[in-house]
């Protein structure tokens, strides 16, 4: 079977799935493409991670009418404070200095994947292949033909599209069918997370400690629950992974202090190796490269997601301003690519910067450490600019990421 449509869209992981749902009014005929079922518990994005979803992010999700069905399970993010691993002092944050309530919301990915294929199954114009997995693309002039792995009843199927986008993870086979060359650094490191119940109530605070091996982060989540993540070296992740849930909650409690009393309750665990992995190029011919795909980091400063999500902002702004009907143009993957060069450049220099900084071992390092926290905790100007940017406020902002409609009314 061969099929037609203007835009696919290969993996409805959380990047994917999103910019079905902000291209559903634009009008173009989408397909997207997922190989797990989104509510499987296989399913490698919509998994028990707590995401933070920076301010710009609500914006964009409620923009695309998202946030709606998002908001009765999101917490919201009230004050942060970040500790220095055996270290004295405290950075508190306040979105107050920044005249907001709130620096954004916490969510269970699962939750997410359940938003996104409830607001799905009300699109019109996204046509959802699920379970199907994409096996090759052929390159051609008017359109990209993506192959698909044959179905359950031995049909395999060719879908040509005048844009394609590559949302398909990490190991994007996409990218790698096309021999695009990545940038890839291994920290050594993987996190642990799960959700933990403390004694105390969280008021929507979250804990972050900077160590050597990553962040040690404790996030408000729903009710009483708050989400752990547990930065370590990947043999003592393996080691944490063993233990049983009093000896981890034990270890836990030890590691984060008395700020919520004693843990109590603990989640099922699981661990994700850390590792940037960074395309060299985010569009080619009739191609956009997205998502993990196009720049897996480090979740310190829990800004992965959130960068994709202004990804996916800019990119449907762009084909809404348009207004021809090739969303595969080169000028426009153009326009795409360099307009969303200063964002993507300083969010992941950041992320991957803070990372090797807290893992270097000189004392130089340990210096600029203490310094650069210093200078966090004494001058509000600075905090203000740094928050600002972890918000998502970097760079050219999008318009749904500024509260505005995608199309100008
Ligand atoms: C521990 C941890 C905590 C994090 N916390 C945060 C946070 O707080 N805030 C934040 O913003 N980010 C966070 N992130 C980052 C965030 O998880 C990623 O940015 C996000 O998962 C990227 O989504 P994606 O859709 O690009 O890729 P993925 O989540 O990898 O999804 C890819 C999808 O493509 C599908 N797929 C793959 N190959 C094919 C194929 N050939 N055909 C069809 N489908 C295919 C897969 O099944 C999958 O559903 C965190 C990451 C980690 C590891």
């Amino acid at each position: 079977m061969s099929k037609v449509c203007d835009i696919a869209i290969v993996g409805g992981g959380l990047a994917g799935a999103s910019l079905a749902i902000a291209l559903a009014p634009l009008g173009f005929k989408v397909t997207l493409i997922e190989a797990v079922a989104f509510k499987s518990a296989h399913q490698p994005s919509y998994d028990d991670r707590t995401l933070v979803l920076s301010h710009s992010s609500c914006r964009i999700l409620s923009g695309m009418g998202l946030w709606e069905k998002l908001a009765p399970d999101a917490t919201a993010v009230r004050k942060i404070f970040v500790t220095q691993m055996d270290r004295p002092g405290q950075v508190v944050l306040d979105p107050a200095e920044l005249g907001l309530t709130e620096f954004g919301h916490v969510v269970e990915a699962r939750r997410f994947g359940a938003a996104v294929q409830k607001q799905l199954q009300q699109t019109e114009n996204v046509e959802v292949l699920c379970p199907a997995s994409v096996t090759a693309i052929e390159i051609g002039e008017a359109s990209n033909v993506l192959h698909l792995a044959a179905n359950k009843d031995g049909e395999s199927m060719t879908l040509a599209a005048r844009l394609v986008v590559a949302a398909d993870g990490a190991n994007s086979s996409i990218r790698n069918h096309l021999k695009i060359p990545v940038q890839s650094r291994d920290y050594g490191q993987t996190a642990v997370i799960c959700n933990v119940t403390p004694e105390l109530p969280h008021q929507g605070q979250s804990f972050e400690c900077l160590t050597t091996s990553g962040p040690f982060a404790v996030l408000p989540h729903t009710g009483m629950r708050c989400g752990l993540v547990w930065s370590a070296s990947t043999q003592d992740a393996a080691v944490l992974m063993e233990l049983d849930d009093e000896t981890f909650l034990a270890r836990a409690g030890q590691r984060f202090g008395t700020a919520l009393g004693a843990f109590k309750k603990i989640g099922r665990r699981s661990a994700y190796p850390l590792k940037l992995v960074r395309a060299r190029q985010d569009i080619c011919s009739r191609l956009v490269i997205l998502g993990n795909a196009a720049h897996a980091i480090h979740p310190v400063g829990a800004q992965g997601f959130n960068l994709a999500l202004r990804d996916v902002a800019v990119l449907a702004e762009i084909l809404a301003d348009d207004g021809q009907d090739d969303p595969g143009e080169d000028r426009l993957l153009q326009q795409y690519s360099r307009w969303r060069k200063i964002d993507q450049h300083g969010t992941i220099s950041w992320s991957d910067g803070m990372t090797r900084l807290f893992a270097h071992p000189s004392v130089l390092a340990a210096g600029l450490r203490t310094a650069g926290f210093m200078a966090y905790a004494l001058l509000p100007g600075l905090r203000r600019q740094i928050a600002n940017k972890a918000m998502g406020y970097r760079g050219r902002v999008p318009r749904l990421a500024l509260g505005e409609p995608l199309r100008f009314q």
